[in-house]
């Protein structure tokens, strides 16, 4: 028979050496599992002569309850040295020097568009979206430019699917659009009179690829559709808006113009802001001797800034609920690029596209 004393003695030293909580669990297998000495001597317990049967099993149970509870504290103990290893393994020093991460900034272009946007939030316009991706009907024939315009060409418009050649028109084609104001008929159809909406965007045009040009640029569309607009608030909106813009009165004229979609229409020129409309070379440029006129104008004194005109009844008809003789409305696009331009003073609309950190980062943090 096996002495329980001596197993006992034998278990508490293992349990007691074991150092890991895995090396606990190998001991506590060997002493306390199924196959331990201990326990087989309590289950077979009958086998005994019966005048040990309880003395042998008082001892056992005794041992194996003074064993488990041993086992359990041992574990705890383990398994709370362990966990304070893990957490110091894991541990974050706050007090090292963080690494410094590169900040971006706002492109020229983008805070230009967000200066245009809060300019016309401000006089009460929303902001709206629309494809670039159009139907020759939202990008040619709502807007009255009708076929065999040269702006329906594939020379001029990059066409994404279904042009027509023979036919020269197919609604539903698709091209890439030519201009902003494709956003005006896609506001109408989503809102109803009065109808205030700025919509920037990018548009894209075939026969404005050579030195100075890109094929995609930047425009804003503004449009207001109301119960008796005319002309002069076209202009008032206008003048207000380039004040805003150039942060000073500075005079504006309308030139008449032809646009397929508004009627009348004009270009609007302003003020050069830089030579105040004399066409003279800043004192530096005439100092340096490099330049003799104005360099932002080129000596004209004014600035060619946007296309503009009153919604052409005809545009208006297209969409429910716009009657052209109850509603009028006036429309201008302005380029978003091009304003950067002006606003920046550098040369070339295509070095906003070229993404030379050199160039981007000069107007990190501008307004
Ligand atoms: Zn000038």
């Amino acid at each position: 028979m096996p002495d329980i004393e001596q197993l006992t003695r034998d278990a508490r030293s293992d349990l007691e050496a074991a150092a890991t909580v895995a090396e606990l669990e190998a001991a506590k297998v060997a002493h306390l599992g199924r196959s331990a000495p201990l326990v087989l001597l309590l289950r077979d317990i009958r086998e005994l002569p019966p005048e040990d049967r309880g003395r042998v099993g008082k001892a056992g149970n005794v041992a194996r309850k003074e064993l488990e509870a041993l086992a359990a504290s041992r574990h705890d103990a383990l398994a709370a040295v362990e966990l304070d290893d893990r957490l110091r393994a894991d541990a974050i020093d706050v007090t090292l020097p963080a690494r410094s991460m590169p900040r971006g900034t706002l492109h020229p272009l983008t805070q230009t568009r967000r200066l245009l946007e809060d300019i016309f939030l401000g006089m009460g316009y929303d902001v709206v979206d629309a494809p670039e991706v159009e139907s020759e009907w939202y990008g040619f024939t709502a807007l009255n430019t009708p076929v065999g315009h040269p702006a329906r060409n594939p020379s001029d418009t990059f066409y994404v699917a279904g042009h027509d050649a023979d036919a020269g028109a197919n609604d539903d084609a698709l091209i890439l659009r030519t201009q902003t104001s494709t956003a005006q008929l896609r506001a109408m159809q989503l809102r109803k009179p009065p109808l205030y909406v700025v919509h920037p965007g990018r548009v894209y045009r075939r026969d404005d690829i050579d030195a100075t040009h890109s094929d995609m640029f930047h425009q804003m569309e503004a449009l207001a559709i109301d119960e008796g607009l005319t002309l002069a608030h076209l202009k008032g909106t206008i003048e207000s808006f380039l004040h805003r813009l150039f942060g000073e009165e500075l005079d504006v004229r309308l030139r008449t113009h032809f646009f397929p979609f508004t009627e009348p229409s004009v270009e609007a020129d302003v003020q050069c802001f830089s030579c105040r409309g004399t066409g003279d070379p800043s004192a530096e440029d005439a100092a340096s001797g490099a330049f003799d006129r104005c360099r932002v104008c080129r000596g004209e004194g004014w600035i060619e800034i946007m296309g503009a005109g009153m919604v052409d009844p005809n545009v208006l008809g297209v969409v429910d609920g716009y009657d052209p003789e109850r509603y009028s409305g006036f429309a201008f696009g302005i380029g978003i690029d091009r304003v950067a331009m002006l606003r920046h003073g550098f040369p070339d609309l295509r070095m906003l596209f070229q993404n030379d950190l050199r160039f981007v980062r000069q107007f990190a943090g501008r307004p």
